[in-house]
């Protein structure tokens, strides 16, 4: 009898003890998985020398800006566990080196563009471009999401939302993308083109050329792109 029960005993212990070995494997696995399954944001820099996008009142190139925001959108979204992919880093388009002029150059920048959208696994695309208007007072926000993925126009809003309110930027309609802006007519993963504020305005183009007011900016569009997704 005490034989019996002492296997029993060994075998309700290995049974028990494998379960619980089971459960940690599986919830370790399950937190790899959560860790591993962030999504991956394509931050996209708008222009790139030789093209510089709208110039300031001051001189400001808008490509300067678009960069110095992006990186610092890069760091904060992969401080909080995103994978990020950049178009650029660096001052230069992403044109083929075989161009020689301006247009093919640009043709090239944009389909180099196109292609990391297309293979680099990404859910979002966000593209930081500066506006420029021809009365000077223009100012403030204007975000664009891609018309093919309207799901996006929640995060597009909230991105208006909280840039505004943490820099005090003025706010307008968010609307979808004119479909003439080539990347953003057929984009192959949801897109969303924010334009920071305004560098034919003085005011702005000083503010936009701040670093905290950057950081800003860049920590804001980061925390919406986090609610998001959680
Ligand atoms: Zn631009």
């Amino acid at each position: 009898m005490f034989v019996i029960h002492k296997r029993v005993l060994i075998i309700f212990f290995t049974v028990v003890i494998a379960s619980l070995l089971c459960a940690a494997v599986t919830y370790m696995l399950s937190e790899a998985a959560e860790d591993g399954a962030k999504e991956r944001i394509i931050i996209d820099a708008g222009h790139g020398d030789p093209d510089g996008g709208a110039v300031g009142q001051r001189g400001t190139l808008e490509k300067d800006v678009n960069l110095s925001i992006s990186m610092k959108l890069a760091e904060v979204l992969e401080g909080k566990g995103f994978s990020v992919v950049m178009t650029r880093t660096g001052d230069k388009g992403i044109y083929d080196d075989s161009c020689t002029t301006i247009r093919e150059m640009k043709r090239s920048d944009m389909r180099a563009r196109l292609s990391i959208m297309k293979n680099s696994g990404a859910d979002l695309f966000v593209s930081i471009h500066m506006n420029s208007f021809t009365n000077k007072s223009a100012n403030g926000l204007h975000i664009f999401y891609s018309k093919n993925h309207e799901e996006i126009e929640p995060l597009a809003v909230s991105i208006q939302d909280r840039v505004a309110k943490i820099t005090g930027a003025a706010t307008h309609a968010v609307k979808t993308a004119d479909e003439s802006l080539f990347l953003m007519k057929k984009p192959p993963v949801p897109a969303i083109l924010a334009e920071c504020g305004f560098l034919s305005n003085e005011q702005e183009e000083q503010k936009l050329t701040d670093s905290d007011y950057q950081a800003k900016l860049a920590w804001a569009i980061a925390e919406a792109i986090e609610d998001y997704y959680l």
